[in-house]
């Protein structure tokens, strides 16, 4: 049993892969191992493989596991790929170094005076309701420019485009509206895929992707 394959080394092979045959490096693509949900002796093994980029969806959360995890394990980027409250922008800059969830122009001045506050400026992905779902959260692609014209005059960094697309159903299409997006704005970064269909995205494209429950396995 010795040199057992673990769930990240599968998942870097696989990034690998996708990459290769897409005629792109590895290394143009970030994994973000999501820890949501899961406690610090889940996430400890992975930071010993050498993971140093991890993602979670709560703010609250984030704040009660990693600065211990950071005390003890030193340099970490965390990302947040859940929805902000504006009332949280100040707790969001100060502890995450890219927040993958910016949908609308509230938060876009939040964000902004968080900045300010802090003098510290991270950058963001715009959240895009690509499949145009009631439910969804991300902005509408109608309010788009709007929105990355209101971040630039505010100072906000975008570095490129999210997407979470609809489920059940192929998400290629998606993936390829968000890439065009992307372009269509001069934007270099897209943050898609997650643990079904991140190879996908990374043909398509994907600088980030949010991989979870392939890394830790089933949230309860
Ligand atoms: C939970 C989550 C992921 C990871 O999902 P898996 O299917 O477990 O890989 C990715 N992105 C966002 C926004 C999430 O909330």
């Amino acid at each position: 049993m010795e040199n057992a394959a673990t769930p990240l080394d599968d998942v870097r092979a696989r990034i690998a892969h996708a990459a290769r045959i897409a005629n792109r490096k590895p290394a143009e693509i970030t994994l973000i191992a999501i820890s949501k949900t899961h406690p610090a002796d889940a996430i400890e093994p992975l930071i010993a493989q050498g993971q140093r980029v991890f993602g979670e969806n709560r703010v609250q959360e984030a704040e009660a596991k990693w600065p211990a995890l950071r005390e003890r394990h030193g340099e970490i980027a965390l990302h947040l790929v859940g929805q902000l409250q504006s009332n949280k922008a100040d707790d969001a800059v100060a502890l995450f170094d890219c927040i993958h969830s910016l949908d609308r122009l509230s938060l876009v001045s939040a964000l902004a005076r968080a900045m300010d506050r802090q003098g510290r400026r991270i950058p963001c992905f715009v959240q895009v309701n690509i499949g145009a779902e009631d439910q969804k959260g991300g902005c509408a692609m109608a309010d788009l420019p709007a929105l990355l014209r209101e971040a630039a005059a505010a100072q906000v960094p975008v570095a490129g485009l999210m997407c979470v697309p609809p489920a059940d159903i192929e998400p290629a299409p998606f993936f390829a509206l968000l890439d065009k997006l992307a372009r269509d704005h001069g934007l270099p970064q897209l943050s898609m895929g997650m643990s079904g269909d991140f190879e996908t995205a990374i043909m398509l494209g994907a600088t980030h992707v949010r991989v979870g429950s392939a890394l830790f396995g089933a949230r309860a």
